[in-house]
């Protein structure tokens, strides 16, 4: 399944033909046999049945999530622990071979699989997966790359602490590429995104050696704070290994409400009566239009309109306290109350049982899910200060309709920290390739208006392999000159995800 038609498919050859070139030209100077020996030299290391070259074995490490990708290797390697790790970094180095470090593989622009000409290596993280350790007193606990973000909030819980991150591949995202890409979810407007969740990381560099920040202290002013590099870095600059996360108090007390808003408009000012009124205890505040929510009902057994009449504009709201009896309940009662009498909003209801709770919820995490079904969506993962959501999507909505008539726009996500996924959906009955041929037209129409507003064009999905050209473009030209400087300082010889978040030169 190619998600996004001809023409990507075209730019990318060229840009994989570069790369191959590039590639044989280290084959060469390298020798096919030191490689051929360098990969023998990591089955020994990791153990045969953990260094993969079987074609049905490495098949679900090489294609991504959203099917835009279908790459090769010269071995899928699955070594246990950070020594391990460490040891076939070295070997690659000395060899001059390329690593795709992979965690869960739910990256959503290509960052997690390689290119289609056979000569990396996936370093898969999936094996060093235990808890090392949980620190009560200091809130946080030590987990390794391949520990799942539900294993996480697990762990926490069992801790009686709240590991705050989620979002709807918690199941299977791991905590290293959950800070290679600096994923954020739905609880980033309290608590944060990955990288302010982070109070350390264990890295192996390019050349082997482990870098050990693993202090977990809560106040460090010792020079740069070079975890920060790695975090978001998407494994180019080192391969996250372990991590200090920070833990926070258990909630005793969460109410949940879908709100109906008669216009978009009243988004920013609901978001902050509810904070308001609430002492700041709004852990979510998640924008579904009328149509996501027609699609989840048409395509989701088991799912129900919860409110009586269709509204153009719903929020999920959730308020949380870790002190029970703290009347959230009542407060967002009369927040709400009082904002039907202003005409902020139409009508809320909420749930009354953790079962009504799940199932508010599963009406907001099934909507990709739903669209899936409604043929092809060209997508974007954008950001824009808060404030200007509403204008953001009443524009851009406007510009992709004078484009083309009968384009389903379902605009939805984190309105809380200014995070939409702009996604579109194609006209009924129009052929599925030739819409999504329209890919990057459509991505230069909304993310020029992004820009405009000074916003993001990757908001919480990273750059991967997708979206190089589009960070190109929109970057500051002295930040893009730094950051190849690092890249360059980190990894000199190029071999940590190659052609992965950079723009190409
Ligand atoms: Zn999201």
């Amino acid at each position: 399944m190619d998600e996004i038609g001809g023409r990507h498919r075209a730019k990318n050859a060229q840009g994989e033909e570069r790369m191959a070139r590039r590639s044989s030209a280290q084959g060469v100077a390298a020798g096919e046999e030191p490689r051929a020996e360098a990969l023998a030299r990591i089955a020994a290391l990791v153990g045969a049945p953990h260094a993969l070259t079987d074609p049905t074995l490495m098949a679900p490490f090489l294609a991504d999530e959203r099917g835009l990708y279908t790459g090769r290797a010269a071995m899928v390697v699955r070594p246990a622990t950070t020594a391990e790790v460490a040891g076939v970094v070295r070997i690659c180095a000395e060899a001059g071979i390329a690593i795709v470090p992979q965690g869960g593989n739910t990256s959503l622009v290509g960052g997690s699989v390689p290119h289609e000409h056979g000569r990396e290596i996936v370093l898969s993280l999936s094996r060093l997966n235990r808890i090392r350790a949980v620190d009560a007193a200091n809130d946080s606990l030590v987990a390794e790359a391949g520990v799942t973000l539900a294993e996480v909030q697990a762990a926490a819980a069992e801790a009686d602490r709240l590991f705050p991150l989620s979002m709807a591949s918690e199941g299977s995202c791991q905590v290293g590429g959950v800070l290679s890409t600096n994923a954020g979810g739905t609880a980033v407007l309290r608590y944060g995104n990955a990288r302010e969740l982070t109070l350390g990381i264990e890295v192996v560099l390019a050349d082997g050696r482990v870098l050990d920040l693993l202090s977990g202290l809560r106040k460090d002013n010792t020079g740069y704070d070079t975890k920060q590099l790695f975090i978001g870095a998407e494994g180019t600059l080192g391969i996250i290994t372990a991590a200090v996360l920070k833990l926070f108090p258990r909630p005793r007390e969460v109410e949940t409400a879908l709100v109906a808003l008669p216009r978009l408009g009243a988004v920013t000012e609901l978001l902050a009566r509810l904070r308001r009124a609430s002492g700041d205890a709004v852990s979510a505040f998640e924008l579904i239009p009328r149509i996501a929510l027609d699609f989840v009902l048409r395509h989701v057994p088991g799912t129900s309109d919860p409110l009586a009449g269709a509204h153009p504009w719903y929020v999920l709201v959730e308020l949380s306290s870790p002190r029970p009896g703290t009347g959230l309940r009542e407060a967002l009662e009369q927040a709400l109350s009082g904002a039907v009498e202003d005409g902020l909003v139409a009508d809320a209801t909420l749930a009354s049982s953790e079962a009504q709770r799940a199932g508010l919820w599963r009406l907001r995490d099934a909507i990709p899910e739903a669209q899936k079904r409604e043929g092809g969506s060209i997508k974007h993962d954008v950001a824009v200060p808060v404030a200007r959501v509403p204008e953001f999507i009443e524009t851009a909505s406007r510009a992709v309709t004078a484009e083309m008539a009968g384009i389903r726009v379902v605009a939805f996500g984190h309105a809380g920290d200014g995070n939409i996924h702009f996604n579109l959906s194609q006209p009924e009955g129009m052929d599925r390739d030739a819409y999504l041929a329209r890919w990057f037209d459509f991505n230069r129409i909304v993310h020029d208006i992004v820009a405009g507003m000074g916003g993001s064009v990757s908001a919480e999905h990273g750059i991967g392999r997708l979206k190089r050209g589009e960070f190109a473009r929109y970057a500051d030209a002295a930040e893009i000159e730094l950051m190849r400087r690092i890249k360059a300082a980190f990894d000199p010889k190029g071999i940590l995800n190659p052609g992965k978040l950079l723009p190409p030169e």
